[in-house]
């Protein structure tokens, strides 16, 4: 009986995977007649809301999955009058960790030397990647090679996070770039980490993941300055009321749970 349960949800999973795509241009043609109330600054599809993920209601992007972290960034690069696409990404040498696929498109085809990197581990899937790679201790990498490392919602899962940091501001040039991202727990002064907190039911209470070793605190900024950088902090705050309404860049309805991440950051950092 199971089995057969379990066959038939497969058959409507694979269904609505084979629908939606025709279903999601359908809908464009629609929201442009009838006018959209969200659009996606990632793929550019508009919709009258976005879906919900585990954390928030609302914020997902239907089409590409891009989440408010990701449009916060591709706002900044969009619109920042500095820290923008031409002066980050165009015709520069990349590194991209845990490349995100709707962003990893985009910058591909900006970048002059675009390459993407993860640390593989078991239990995971991964899309095709450039290197294997460990953010905290890349051995095969020279000093001064990338114009901008990108890590959105890595270092949480990194060990050694501040070798992470002094790793990334080695491998790039004098000047250049790296955007992070952090999972940070709303109104908490200092990173709370415990690196002996190591079963997931750990992990999950005290840090929002099973996987994350940390939760960020708002000290994140001057932490990232303590290994030669010059660190530019971006939240919704600094985009017009249209684009941050337009393109979701806070969450519409708060999350309850005491370890979300309701005021999401953009971290720009430049390596003296
Ligand atoms: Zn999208």
């Amino acid at each position: 009986m199971h089995k057969a349960i379990s066959a038939i949800k497969a058959v409507i999973k694979k269904s609505i995977a084979i629908f939606k795509y025709p279903i999601i241009q359908l809908s464009q043609v629609y929201f442009n007649i009838v006018g959209y109330k969200v659009v996606c600054n990632v793929c550019n599809y508009k919709f009258n809301k976005f879906k919900s993920g585990y954390w928030h209601k609302n914020t997902i992007c239907p089409n590409c999955s891009s989440n408010v972290r990701l449009r916060l960034l591709m706002a900044t690069l969009i619109h920042h009058p500095v820290l923008n696409f031409k002066n980050i990404i165009d015709n520069k040498k990349v590194l991209h960790f845990a490349p995100e696929l709707p962003l990893r498109k985009i910058i591909a085809k900006k970048a002059g030397i675009y390459h993407t990197a993860d640390f593989l581990a078991e239990g995971y899937s991964y899309g095709i990647i450039d290197f294997n790679l460990d953010i905290s201790n890349m051995q095969t990498v020279k000093d001064n090679t990338y114009d901008c490392v990108i890590a959105c919602d890595v270092l949480e899962h990194v060990p050694n996070h501040k070798a992470g940091m002094q790793e990334v501001n080695r491998v790039l040039q004098k000047g250049g770039y790296c955007i992070f991202t952090v999972p940070q727990k709303d109104n908490l002064a200092i990173t709370f980490e415990d690196l002996s907190l190591t079963s997931k039911e750990d992990r999950l209470k005290n840090f929002g993941q099973e996987d994350h070793l940390r939760i960020y605190g708002n000290d994140f900024s001057a932490l990232l300055s303590n290994y030669g950088f010059d660190v530019t902090e971006i939240d919704e705050s600094y985009f017009d009321k249209k684009i941050k309404e337009n393109n979701v860049l806070f969450p519409p309805v708060l999350s309850n749970n005491p370890l979300a991440t309701n005021y999401r950051k953009v971290f720009i950092g430049i390596k003296k």
